[in-house]
């Protein structure tokens, strides 16, 4: 076994990359995005930069501690002190939350701005093919790292291969949806840092995404977003119509009418995981068919690294 296809490039389909890579075998990682991360994400608007997923990590694990000091000594994270409750340090990629990811595909090779639409075996072996058609090459394993509703359109759709018990797992798995809004003001606020807001509100967090570290500290950029019950009920309007929502209830937060000169809704159709599998990863040794993602074991980063972890032991056991 020697040639790898990873679907998804965020922290599990990163994980995967490098410890595969790491361990001699060649991968390809296929992500519809212009970039990878995933949930992760980062986007650059003027001397703005919103971290409109995840806002920061919290590392609990051995494994992930250690990969976390790989981090430091690459300066891709730094802690983010305003966002700290007690002892617990929280982590932030810098300059972005999105800047992990490249240094985890070293040496993998990515594909962006490819959403795969089908999977299957021939006689070669794994075939991927995206909306234009098959993908021009064949691999010894497919590892998907999708959100479950996601994995679960490729699982039900693959021939030649038996991916029923995968189909049945990603029912398993259940997600909290959440609006975000990126915004940006030509004055600062006179506001905390940091807002825990309350989950049966209308905002759940609101965060000056500017004092994070290595963000431009003189800009005044905010990312808020909508509580889990909020954004659920509100998943089916266009980012147009929640904007001027979520923008009236942040100026209520703050008690100011605050005006932004940059204003733009995200919709995260899938974005905290509410019901875990409650298994690490899932691996069919016999068909080298593997999954893994948060939604194997909970809704923080870590828990996509250490699910991502689990099916790379699978994966280099297969193939030593
Ligand atoms: C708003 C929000 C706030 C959050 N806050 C925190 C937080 O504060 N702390 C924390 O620890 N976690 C937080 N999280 C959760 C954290 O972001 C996730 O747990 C983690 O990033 C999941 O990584 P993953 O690799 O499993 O999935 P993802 O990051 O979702 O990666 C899946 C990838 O698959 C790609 N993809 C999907 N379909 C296809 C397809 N058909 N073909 C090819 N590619 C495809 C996507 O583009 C994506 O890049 C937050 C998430 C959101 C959305």
């Amino acid at each position: 076994m020697h040639n790898i296809a990873v679907i998804g490039a965020g922290m599990a389909g990163c994980t995967l990359a490098r410890r595969l890579v790491d361990g001699g075998l060649s991968v390809r990682v296929f992500d519809k995005g212009r970039a990878a991360g995933g949930r992760m994400a980062t986007r650059a608007v003027g001397a703005c930069r919103f971290d409109h997923g995840a806002q920061f990590m919290s590392v609990r694990g051995a494994a992930m501690s250690e990969q976390l000091a790989d981090w430091q000594r690459a300066g891709v994270v730094s802690r983010w002190p305003q966002a700290e409750v007690g002892a617990d340090a929280r982590w932030v990629g810098v300059p972005g939350m999105n800047a992990l990811a490249p240094r985890m595909l070293w040496g993998a090779e990515l594909q962006p701005q490819t959403t795969i639409a089908g999977i299957g075996t021939d006689r070669l072996g794994w075939w991927l093919a995206n909306d234009e058609g098959m993908i021009p090459d064949c691999f010894d394993a497919v590892l998907v790292t999708l959100p479950a509703p996601q994995a679960a359109a490729l699982f039900d759709g693959c021939s030649g291969a038996d991916a029923t018990p995968f189909s049945e797992a990603m029912r398993d798995i259940s997600y909290a949806s959440c609006w975000a809004l990126m915004l940006s003001f030509d004055h600062r606020l006179d506001a905390p840092d940091c807002m825990r807001l309350d989950r049966n509100g209308v905002l759940g967090w609101a965060a000056r995404d500017s004092s994070k570290p290595q963000h431009d500290a003189a800009s005044e950029c905010w990312v808020v977003h909508a509580s889990a019950r909020w954004s659920d009920e509100h998943m089916g309007l266009e980012p147009e119509d929640v904007e001027p929502l979520l923008l009236a209830a942040f100026q209520m937060q703050l008690g100011m009418a605050v005006m932004p000169v940059h204003l733009r809704a995200h919709r995260w159709r899938y974005a905290r995981v509410l019901k875990p599998l409650g298994r690490d990863c899932i691996w069919d040794d016999g068909q080298r068919l593997g999954y893994a993602s948060d939604g194997c074991l909970g809704e923080r980063v870590e828990d996509a690294f250490d699910s991502a972890n689990a099916l790379a032991g699978h994966v280099l056991r297969s193939a030593a």
